[in-house]
């Protein structure tokens, strides 16, 4: 038997939530058996917890978009009990049974096998948040965007993505520029490496002409909305923006000029459905190019029994870094 969260969604859409202990023949189809140890509480956690937010197609539900844990039974011959293993996305926690038990059943092509210097616990710390971070940085450093080609700016730094993305990119040696809500929250993000750190209100206005001075080499852009625009119109001639994210809502009023007179570009940043192999090669950077003690500073954690009052509050953005979630706990 294991233990979840069990999710269930009234007749006004309002998601409850119970731990309960459970049978193994409840688990869904899937070729490993994987004895979770963390998990993770990101944005669309947030949805998925409070209204479902259109994700989850049946229910009772098992929430949780990622998890570390070790494989306890394989039949699928790339995995053997005993390996560390992390899953994000493939739409598990959503469509499929989640991370939010103490057992998780899936594909095996959707794990990936821990590299050696990061514990289960590590690779919750970075979850979802801290990969997509990874893809956005690769994203970046490939189109050529380099320390020494200027200030990179982060967007809704003090969140779980901006966290993470500030900590990567000043440990390569980036200057961050990071840009909050929170000014309380300078501290924590000049620890994690932010050069300089301006208030969101800056970019909250909307641009009133369609190029600004030049000045960010490279963006990592977890916000959308009118700050995207305004990031956008800022970005020196040839550099680029890695964008992943909808904080501030999915639209934004951008304008064209960037792209057609500053050879700007906008790479977009999927880590749901990406294919393993680049899952692969970011997992493999984050084991060695993330400063795991600045990463300890970013995280809070929390057990099964708290996550039904924490999803209210990333929707909210009242959460800063990551919050961890120990199913054992
Ligand atoms: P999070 O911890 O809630 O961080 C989001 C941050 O955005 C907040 O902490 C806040 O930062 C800022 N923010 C929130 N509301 C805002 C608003 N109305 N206007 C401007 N800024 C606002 O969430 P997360 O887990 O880091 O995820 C960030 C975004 O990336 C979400 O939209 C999520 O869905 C997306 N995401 C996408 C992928 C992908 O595969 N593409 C993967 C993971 C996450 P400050 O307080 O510092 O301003």
């Amino acid at each position: 038997s294991f233990r979840a969260l069990v999710l269930t969604q009234g007749a006004d859409r309002k998601v409850s939530g119970a731990i309960e202990t459970l049978e193994d023949d409840r688990l869904p189809a899937g070729d490993v058996t994987v004895a979770v140890e963390y998990s993770t509480l990101n944005y669309k956690d947030g949805l998925v917890l409070t209204s479902g937010g259109g994700l989850v197609k049946s229910w009772p539900h098992v929430g949780g978009i990622d998890f570390a844990g070790t494989v306890e039974r394989s039949d699928n011959p790339a995995f053997t009990p005993g390996d560390k293993v992390v899953l994000n996305g493939w739409r598990v926690g959503e469509l499929h049974w989640g991370g939010y038990a103490t057992k998780a059943r899936v594909k095996g092509d959707w794990l990936v096998k821990l590299p050696s210097p990061l514990s289960t616990r590590h690779a919750m710390a970075i979850g979802t948040a801290g990969y997509t971070s990874m893809l956005c940085v690769m994203a970046l450093r490939k189109h050529g965007v380099l320390p020494e080609s200027g200030e990179v700016l982060v967007t809704g730094a003090a969140g779980g993505v901006g966290s993470i993305a500030v900590a990567i990119l000043a440990r390569l040696g980036y200057q961050v520029v990071a840009a909050t809500g929170r000014p309380q929250e300078a501290a924590y993000l000049q620890s994690l490496g932010a050069a300089t750190i301006i208030d969101r209100k800056e970019l909250t206005e909307a641009p009133d002409r369609p190029l600004l001075s030049e000045r960010y080499a490279g963006v990592v852009d977890t916000v959308s909305g009118v700050m995207l625009a305004r990031a956008l119109a800022q970005v020196k001639y040839g550099g680029a923006a890695a964008v992943c994210g909808l904080a501030g809502g999915p639209s934004f009023p951008g304008s064209i000029l960037p792209f057609i007179l500053r050879g700007v570009t906008m790479y977009g940043i999927d880590s749901v459905m990406l294919p393993k192999a680049p899952r692969e090669e970011a997992w493999r950077h984050l084991g060695t190019e993330l400063p795991l003690d600045r990463l300890d500073s970013t995280v809070t954690e929390a057990g099964l029994g708290e996550l039904m009052a924490l999803a209210p509050k990333i929707l909210k953005g009242e959460i800063r870094g990551r919050v961890v979630i120990d199913v054992n706990r």
